[in-house]
């Protein structure tokens, strides 16, 4: 596999390196319809990210349209947390990232103090892992009418009962460590490259506890922002919902880009 993998960013991969069938639509393209096709079951190709979430021309990061509207995922997830969760949360990383590498540039040219370097990267570690989190967990739910939720098929279901023995204890194991990981954080299925094996991994806040090189198919927020607002403190709850709407295609054409 190829892998431009950065310490920072908890969430890269091929996914964000490869050409797929979306290669060649960038944001803009995508607002048409692109998207009235994403999320159906079969033939799927894996989201082109990269075009998605960074602007090549400006040389800077950019926020990718939702795949689908505000009220799509309800009632599983609701519409006025999906609209504050990306056109706020999921914006404000986008500019914190962008502002880190403004001031790094300044920093590099001698009109800021290079004492502030480790300020800044540690902003756009944060920032840049939020943007990259966030967008893979948009383009990896889909509503239910359109796709959202049962299991995956192919060559990502035989790999879930070889690595955690049959699609219930997966599962189980998959929201156990999303529901319990400790404050702000994520849960995740990754591509384990050393073993070749899928894991679940939990993650804190936005930055990466990830193994190096790890490709991640796909990731719940367990941010309070994720899902205060209709679940409160049942994050259980919400975990349980969000498997509603998990974009099992996406996810599965992304492991297949991973092992092509
Ligand atoms: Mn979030």
């Amino acid at each position: 596999m190829t892998n431009t993998h950065t310490t920072n960013e908890s969430a890269p991969g091929p996914l964000l390196n490869r050409r797929s069938a979306l290669g060649a639509l960038g944001a803009a393209a995508l607002a048409g319809p692109a998207l009235a096709q994403y999320g159906k079951r079969g033939g799927e190709t894996a989201p082109d990210l990269r075009a998605l979430m960074w602007d090549d021309a400006k040389g800077e990061y950019i926020l990718p349209p939702l795949p689908y509207d505000y009220d799509a995922l309800e009632p599983h997830i609701d519409t006025e947390t999906m609209r504050i969760h990306h056109d706020r949360h999921h914006a404000g990383y986008v500019r914190g990232a962008n502002s880190a590498l403004a001031e790094l540039a300044k920093i590099r040219n001698g009109e800021v103090d290079a004492g502030y370097i480790k300020n800044w990267e540690r902003a756009l570690a944060f920032n840049v892992s939020g943007h990259i989190n966030h967008s893979i967990f948009w383009y990896t739910m889909a509503p239910t009418s359109a796709g959202g939720g049962g299991r995956p098929t192919g060559a990502l279901a035989k790999a879930i009962d070889r690595d955690f023995d049959s699609w219930d204890k997966f599962v189980m194991q998959f929201q156990g460590a999303a529901g319990s990981v400790e404050g702000s954080g994520w849960g995740w299925l990754l591509f384990d490259p050393f073993s070749k094996r899928l894991r679940i991994v939990q993650t804190m806040n936005q930055q990466n506890e990830n193994i190096r090189g790890g490709v991640s198919l796909l990731g719940v927020d367990v941010w309070e922002h994720a899902y205060y607002l209709r679940y409160q403190n049942r994050r259980a709850d919400y975990v349980k919902a969000f498997m509603n709407v998990i974009n099992w295609g996406a996810v599965g054409a992304m492991y297949d880009e991973t092992m092509a």
